[in-house]
């Protein structure tokens, strides 16, 4: 046990090969990541992808069934009150009670964490301001929305100051303010020095408020960045948005015959083509060639790779390479 102490400044969340398995089905497949204090970082996978098993484990509600994992240097395994009192974990779904109002709830597990007299109240009305659960405070917790809902949670999770958020899926079902709100509240915590680890398997959602995004797909990480990185690619292609008087097929159907472009989608006027290059003078070429091709073009616009792309682009490397790249 002494090995896992810590020591110098150690990286709020550090995971070592960890591997989960239920039976035969491995949920996380021996993965491995940092993620330095102070960092918020945006964990992404589809359904089933092994989120909320590695944020359980994280969280000191499982056991790995092989590998490691820390928070500030504490191994969550040998260390699970220290880590406890380091993290504040906000849970996909989290249980309410009949008949107790949002300050009787937050009363509840304030004491339940060791608060005492002045400074449980006190550091419940901090919660709440923070979370803007003022006006709630009197409302029973099994009546309030979604996103009251989702306010209260984080304000419980944020009870005893933690250094390191874990959060599941806190957007999930929120209506665009709600969410809106949330990502101003993830910001604030950020600009404290909080470290927030927060899972989603809706890329934009997470874009704007992450540091870096940490990519899982069938219990693997498959990529570690931040989204400009994944933006720009390894590839070094251009994607461009081609707006025309023809249809999109007629577009596609050019692309098929023009092998350094490829048709990405249809768009309302148009579609989008991705181009094997970077350079200026080839997408200018490539676009003299439509035009003398036949195609009457409207308007042209060079875009940024969507997230989405990046992601089904990366899945598409790793099918075709069987190797998972991790950057
Ligand atoms: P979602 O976005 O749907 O919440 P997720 O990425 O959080 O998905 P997990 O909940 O971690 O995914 O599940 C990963 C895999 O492990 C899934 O195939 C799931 O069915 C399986 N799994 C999770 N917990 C258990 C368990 N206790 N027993 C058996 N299988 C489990």
């Amino acid at each position: 046990m002494s090995d896992s102490k810590p020591s110098g400044a150690p990286p709020a969340i550090e995971v070592s090969n960890l591997w989960r398995s239920f039976h035969n089905l491995h949920a996380v497949q021996g993965i491995s990541f940092k993620v330095d204090p102070g960092q918020v970082v945006g964990f992404v996978g589809a359904n089933g992808a092994g989120k909320t098993t590695t944020m359980r484990i994280l969280a000191t509600l499982d056991y790995p069934t092989a590998g490691s994992m820390k928070v500030c240097g504490f191994d969550v395994v040998d260390y699970p009150a220290e880590v406890r009192r380091l993290i504040g974990w906000m849970p996909d779904h989290y249980g309410t009670y009949h008949n107790m109002t949002v300050v009787e709830y937050l009363d509840f597990f304030a004491r339940a964490l060791g608060y005492k007299g002045k400074e449980r109240v006190e550091r419940i009305t901090e919660v709440m301001e923070f979370t803007d659960l003022v006006p709630l405070a009197d409302r029973l917790t099994d009546k309030l929305s979604k996103g009251m809902g989702q306010r209260l949670c984080l304000g419980r999770a944020l009870l005893h100051d933690p250094e390191v958020l874990i959060l599941d899926e806190p957007a999930a079902g929120l209506d665009p303010k709600a969410r809106v709100e949330l990502k101003h509240l993830i910001r604030i915590l950020a600009e404290e020095g909080k470290t927030v680890f927060i899972s989603s398997h809706i890329l934009s959602e997470l874009d704007e408020m992450c540091d870096t995004l940490l990519f899982i797909n069938q219990g693997q990480i498959i990529h570690h960045g931040s989204s400009e990185s994944l933006r720009k690619g390894n590839s070094g292609t251009t994607i461009i948005a081609v707006d025309l008087v023809e249809s999109s097929e007629k577009l596609k159907a050019w692309a098929d015959l023009n092998p350094d472009a490829s048709f990405i989608d249809g768009t309302k006027n148009g579609g989008r083509l991705k181009i094997e290059s970077v350079d200026p003078t080839i997408i200018a070429t490539t676009l003299r060639r439509m035009i003398q091709d036949g195609l009457t073009i409207t308007q042209f616009t060079q875009e940024e790779r969507k997230l989405e792309d990046a992601f089904i682009e990366i899945l598409g490397e790793i099918e075709a390479s069987g190797v998972p790249i991790v950057s």
